[in-house]
């Protein structure tokens, strides 16, 4: 099948209210213009450097989503179009964002990523480091950040059940800040969880947001 039929194929079976980025990370630009011609803007890649490239030399209707771990001296490179990013994971890296768009007079979507693995490597915070920075001071000074909701990464395993668990949490999670700092504030909204293998189970549990690379363009390298 084609790249496009993959992400149409995805598509239909994910509910209306689902976004799907398309993980294009080490991928030929090519690749992405198929998918790009098919009608599909949203991309998600996990290295600064291939996405300065990428947003250089592709489409600038694309959206793109920065997906991996983010280093504090390299916010500057992303945040001039970069559309979400989903992955921070401390209160430095936030405010970094925020003094980086200031800068340029720009406002950037973050998510926090919350770890809900049973895997030590995973990044991530945890439900209490999160409802902490909601709560300082220091964090709501950022004038130029907007939170749009959580992300997280399930433990790579075949037991179902828990997958299905990790994902519940983090979902549980999100409702609960939701309510406590978000309640009439609809930024707050997207829970990024689910990949190839395991988005259905995701969306399954409340995911609205899913990050889908090896399925559309085949395996990486
Ligand atoms: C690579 C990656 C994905 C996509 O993985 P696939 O298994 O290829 O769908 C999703 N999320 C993150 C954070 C990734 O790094």
């Amino acid at each position: 099948m084609s790249i496009t039929e993959n992400i149409n194929k995805i598509k239909a079976g994910l509910p209306d209210d689902v976004l799907l980025v398309a993980v294009s990370k080490t991928k030929p630009n090519e690749d992405i213009m198929q998918a790009y011609n098919g009608g599909h803007k949203i991309f998600g890649e996990n290295k600064v450097q291939d996405l300065v490239k990428k947003y250089e030399n592709l489409p600038k209707d694309i959206e793109w989503h920065f997906i991996g771990h983010l280093q504090s001296n390299k916010v500057k490179y992303i945040v001039p179009f970069v559309s979400l990013i989903h992955a921070v994971d401390s209160f430095k890296l936030l405010k970094t964002i925020d003094k980086e768009a200031n800068k340029i007079g720009v406002r950037v979507s973050c998510l926090l990523q919350m770890h809900i693995a049973e895997e030590e490597t995973k990044f991530g915070m945890s439900f209490e480091e999160i409802t902490k920075i909601l709560n300082s001071s220091d964090f709501k000074q950022l004038k130029h950040i907007e939170l749009a909701g959580l992300m997280g990464m399930a433990t790579n395993t075949k037991d179902t059940a828990r997958v299905h668990k990790e994902f519940a949490y983090l979902k549980s999670c999100f409702n609960s800040l939701k309510n406590d700092f978000y309640k009439n504030n609809n930024s707050f909204k997207y829970v990024s969880m689910g990949m190839s293998s395991d988005y259905k189970i995701a969306v399954d549990e409340g995911s609205n947001m899913v990050r889908i690379g090896s399925l559309i363009f085949g395996a990486r390298t």
